[in-house]
Order: C-alpha cells, then structure tokens, then sequence
C-alpha cells in the first residue's frame, strides 16, 4: 500500500489565532486540492476564484438560484470555465516541455469519450479543444458515432481503441472520406485481417496503429489494465507477427502509431518513467523492422490529487502536469535523438485530469443522529448492577484513566447484551447502558484526541462517536468509486464557513444500503475517518459539496434503489457574475421505471385494478381513490429523490 509522508508542513493557522474563512479553506484542504481554482469567500461561503480578483462564482448563491428556479437538490453543477483552466494547464505544460526540448513533432493529444461521455461535456471539450488540436479517443462503436460526428478539426486525430467488429472497422474507415485522421490502433493480433480486409474492401487506405503491453504497470486501483497479463495489446511476438503480416499483404506504410497506457491514475511518476523509457525501446525497435512510426500514443492516467497530498497514495499524485509533460518529452526526444530518429508526434489520452475538476455535486443534509445526544439523568437505587457499574464507569473518567475506562465501558456493555437476551435485563436497563456507553466513548474519544499517538484499541472511537449527517443523494448513483473503490473525494460545506465546524461527522445517503456512507475524507496525512461539520439549525438548509467528481462518476453510477440522475446545471462566468448555460431535472421517476421496462400503462392498469377491487369492498372511498390515483400519477413525474418543501408545491391533497 503506498504511504503518505508524514505530515511536513507545519499548519499555516495558529489554533489560538480566531477562526476565519481562511482556516476553513486550511481544515477541508481546499487550499491543495482547490488547485487555486476554489476559494473560501469573506461571506464564508466556497467561491470559484475569479479571473484578475474578479469576485468570483458565489456557489452557494448559486445553489439558491437553481432552486429558486424549481430545480431539486442534489444538482451536479458544471464549471465551463474549469474546464477551460484544466485545457490550459495540459497544452501550456507541453508546450513549454518542448520548447525546452527543442521537441519537432507536434502535440496532438486526445479527450478519451468514456471518461465523461454525456453530450453538453463532448460539446464543450470539442469546442475548448478545437483550437488546440485536441482530438477523441473511443473504445466502443457508440464512442466511436459520437467521436467522427462530433469533431471538426482535421489536424485533430480520433484514436479508436477497444475490441472491434467489422461494424466497428467499417464505420471508422469510411469516416476517412470526411477529413479525420482516424486511427484503428491494433489490439489483437486477429484484428490485423480483418482491418485489411475491410480496408481492402471499402478501397480506403486505413490508418493504423499497435498497442504493445508494457511490462512497466501503473498501480492502485487500476493496475491491472498494464503489464503483461493485460487484457489489450500485443507482446514483443506478436508484434513481429503482425508486421510480418502487414510487409505481405504491403500494408506496412499505413502502420503509423504506437500505442500503450498502463493505467489510470498513476499515482507514481516513477511509473511514468519506467514505462517511458520501456515505450521509447519500443519505438526504437518497432522503427528498426522499417515500420515507418510517426505517432507515439502513450495512453492516459495522467493522475488527480484528489487529496491534496501530492503523494503516490492512491487518490493522489505525486507529480504535477508540468512534470509529466516534462517526462514525457524529455524521454521521447532522448530516444530518438540517440537512434537518430525524427521527433514523433505526440499523443496522450488523458481523461481524468482534464475533466474531474470542472463537476461539484451539491447535497443537502436533511437530519443528523449523534452526539448532542445527551444521557437521561441516572436511574435511581435498586436498578441492575451493570447499569450502576456504567455510571461509575462514566462518572470516573480522567485525562489518567480512559484507556483503562474504555476496557471496562465495553464490558459493561458486553454484559448488558448477554443479559438482556437471557432475560435479566429489561429494554429501559438496556438503554441506560448504551446511551451511556455512547456517552463515555465521546469523553474517551476526547481525551484521546489530544494523543501524540492513539492507541489501535482507542483508534475506532472517532468513527464510532461521530453523529450522522443523511443528506439527499445518492452514492451508488453520484460517487459509485467511493463505494466501489474506496476513492477518495473532497467533501466540505458550501457556506457557514465564518463558524468553526465542530461536530466530527459521517455522511449517509438516502438509499436503503449500509454501504451508502461517506466515511473516509481527504487529509494531509492519512485518511480521515469523520469531517468537522456545522450544527443543522432548524429551518435553514446545510449544502455540502463533493468535488472533483467529472471523471467516470457519472457513467458508473447506478439505479440502486431506483434513484436517478440527479439536476445538471451549466455554469460559466460572465461580465454580470455567472450565466447558467444549460440546466437540465434529474430522471422522473416514470424514467427510471422505464429502465426497468415499467410502463406508464402498465402501472396504471395495475392500480386501476387494485382501486377498483378496493371500492367494490367498501374499503376506500370515491374521494380517496380519486386522491390515490392523482398522488400516483403526480408522483410517476416526479425527481426520485426527497423533495425538500421548498420547491413549488406540485401538488396539495
Ligand atoms: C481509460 C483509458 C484512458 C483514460 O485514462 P485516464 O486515467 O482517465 O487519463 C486512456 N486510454 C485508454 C486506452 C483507456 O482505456
């Protein structure tokens, strides 16, 4: 497991120092994985900086005004503009790298589809890209309709990857006729025939390229999609194979490309390196059996610091664009210069460092469970032993003592259970001691807070005397690597951020799955089990925001519970503060009925038979069936998610 360093920096805040907007921006680490791109506003509420200290995109604000106009929470909310800043920072570092390199070929890199496929975010990077020469990169034939239909630019290329049909083949040589530099990258060793067979009989010349397997890996996570038991690309026989075939059937010339990628969200620049230098051989070498390469293709997994940690732990990188691109070209212009080859161009495909950063998803905390709780007063004389034995227990508890009264508080509770099920204890008895226990875990935890080193047997308190903040979405839907892959997200409040948080806290989701649960948090060091969080005060709503989450999210999420897409707003700023480009409701429930095959019909007729049953049994009244049947009706349109009052009342019964 790869480790964070320890903790160098020492706090920019005093603890002693009053509390400000700037030490919220310090706790939730928005400072290091902002990437300058969020800030803490005076008003305590997160802001997208502005350009030139212009004031900014007020986020809170924002989510105001989606609601105001009739849109429901959770919303993803799209920044046009950080993505923008995400384009830049890409072209500007190679662009230096091979200024610097005196690099000759060209950078031509290109947007992989399956990153972010949904069509406002292919519209928006066909448009940012379009000047930069930035391509797509498709790994399906539905990838593939929307790369050679949407992109314009004839010095762009389209990489086409994936496994491939004749179907597939057919559509991408064809799509030659328009202008695309379109590449079919060979990842098979059978897809050599059939590519030139179509190609042969269609009479257009392909443009090819070759996947090789590294046995340089990335690692994490996605490890398994490099190295040389990955499901892509061919080894160093199968490459001679097919060049053998290709010099045969003379269609050496059309093979232009070399292609790798070891993984996505290589933590490691060290890997970049290695599998550099490995790609470079391989350049080498394939040029030696006189396949004329122009093109270097070196895949994705240029990695996100979703942690600001700039460490090789998993959902961190210890390595900026800058130094990538500098890798990058360095490694290709040393292996050439020695071989005396000319600079190929270019290409990468990296999706998640250019699109995590530009999607925040908004929740709403509805009601928290936790450690306000305070104990009822203690139960007079003549109560069970064990209940009389915790009070002490709790009453005892000392700076000296709290390891040792964390031992004897467990027992305590371990012999309430067991008499309580062999009927010695009743259900009052029973409660007395667990809100107890709960109690004396609080105090316990705080003591042992202050620890230099917690002790393992005291480690698990944090989390299990954090209250419960359940908000309105869903993680399987909106953060599915959260619970699929443990990934890390930042998560922190969008306004009230003038007050110090102080209740250490989980997040639970609405869906009916223990696994829906935010309870690992970004931190400096490690990972953090609890997120300071603000009291919910009655009647004023609490926006949390998670971050970084353009990136694949969106795609994997799931209909667990039959909850759906959630809003989708738009937002790029202008002269007057921000526009809302597009904003687009979540699915109605009818919607995701229908992605289970229910029909509109098909529930009506089965609840028209069951209303009818029921008046005929004098069970529900004309009025009541009436009210029934409108309440189905309204609620089949209707957000799946809870409806929070505030949005215009659809409907009164
Ligand atoms: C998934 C994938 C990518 C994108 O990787 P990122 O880590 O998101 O940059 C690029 N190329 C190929 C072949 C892929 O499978």
């Amino acid at each position: 497991m790869p480790q964070k360093r320890p903790r160098l920096q020492q706090r920019k805040t005093n603890p002693f120092d009053a509390w400000t907007p700037a030490s919220a921006a310090e706790l939730y680490g928005l400072d290091r994985w902002g990437q300058g791109i969020f800030t803490v506003n005076d008003a305590g509420h997160v802001a997208l900086a502005g350009p030139d200290g212009n004031p900014g995109i007020d986020v809170k604000n924002l989510v105001k005004e989606i609601q105001m106009r009739g849109f429901e929470l959770p919303a993803l909310i799209r920044f046009t503009d950080v993505l923008a800043h995400r384009f830049r920072v890409l072209h500007e570092s190679f662009a230096k790298a091979m200024r610097e390199h005196d690099y000759r070929g060209a950078f031509r890199p290109v947007y992989p589809i399956k990153v972010n496929q949904h069509r406002h975010v292919i519209e928006d990077i066909v448009a940012l890209g379009g000047p930069l020469h930035h391509g797509l990169e498709a790994g399906s034939k539905p990838e593939l309709l929307i790369a050679v239909s949407h992109l314009g630019d004839p010095d762009a290329v389209i990489i086409c990857n994936g496994f491939k049909d004749a179907e597939y083949v057919d559509t991408a040589l064809l799509s030659r006729r328009l202008g695309h530099n379109i590449f079919l990258v060979i990842e098979k060793p059978f897809e050599v025939d059939l590519i030139l067979d179509r190609a042969r009989a269609l009479g257009i010349a392909p443009l090819l390229g070759v996947r090789i397997k590294l046995s340089a890996r990335g690692r994490g996570a996605w490890e398994s999609s490099s190295g040389d038991r990955s499901k892509f690309g061919l080894d160093c026989q199968e490459i001679i194979q097919a060049v053998q075939t290709l010099k045969r059937r003379k269609a050496l010339p059309w093979l232009q490309l070399l292609h790798c990628h070891i993984g996505s969200q290589v933590t490691d620049i060290q890997r970049f390196k290695t599998a550099l230098r490995e790609a470079g051989s391989f350049f080498r070498e394939i040029r030696k059996l006189g396949v004329p390469l122009t093109r270097l293709d070196l895949g994705g997994g240029l990695a996100v610091d979703y942690d600001g940690s700039k460490t090789n732990f998993a959902s961190s990188a210890n390595y900026t664009p800058q130094e990538y691109a500098a890798d990058v070209v360095d490694a290709v212009s040393h292996v050439c210069n020695e071989a005396g080859l000319p600079h190929p161009d270019i290409t990468i495909e990296s999706g998640r460092a250019l699109v995590a950063h530009h999607a925040l998803l908004v929740i709403e905390a509805l009601s928290c469970t936790g450690p306000d709780e305070t104990p009822p007063p203690p139960p007079r004389n003549g109560v069970h032993e064990v209940v009389r034995r915790i009070c002490d227990i709790l009453e005892g508890i000392g700076p000296k003592n709290f390891q040792e009264a964390f031992h004897d508080a467990l027992q305590a509770r371990q012999d309430a259970l067991v008499l309580f099920s062999h009927g010695h204890l009743g259900l009052a008895e029973r409660a007395a001691v667990e809100t107890r226990f709960r109690h004396a875990c609080r105090l316990i935890n705080r003591h042992a807070r202050v620890l230099d080193y917690v002790p393992d047997d005291l480690a698990g308190l944090e989390r299990m005397t954090a209250a419960t903040y359940f908000c309105n979405f869903s993680v399987f839907q909106s953060i599915p690597d959260h619970w699929a892959i443990r990934q890390l997200f930042p998560v922190m409040p969008l306004h009230r951020l003038r007050e110090k948080p102080a209740v250490p806290a989980i997040l639970a989701d609405i869906t009916c799955d223990s696994d829906g649960v935010v309870d690992q948090f970004v931190d400096l060091r490690d990972v953090r089990h609890t997120l300071p969080l603000h009291p919910l005060r009655r009647g004023e709503p609490y926006y949390l925001g998670v971050f970084l989450v353009g990136a694949y999210q969106e795609i994997l999420g799931d209909l667990h519970n039959l909850f759906g897409d959630t809003t989708v707003a738009h937002v790029s700023s202008s002269s007057a503060g921000y526009a809302i480009d597009k904003i687009a409701r979540g699915d109605a429930i009818m919607d995701v009925l229908g992605y289970v095959q229910f029909t509109r019909d098909g529930m009506f007729n089965r609840l028209r038979e069951r209303v009818e049953g029921a008046l005929k049994r004098g069970d529900l009244s004309f009025e009541e069936s009436a009210a029934l049947t409108r309440r189905f009706e309204l609620l089949l349109d209707a957000d799946t998610y809870l409806n929070s009052g505030r949005a215009p009342v659809k409907f009164e019964l």
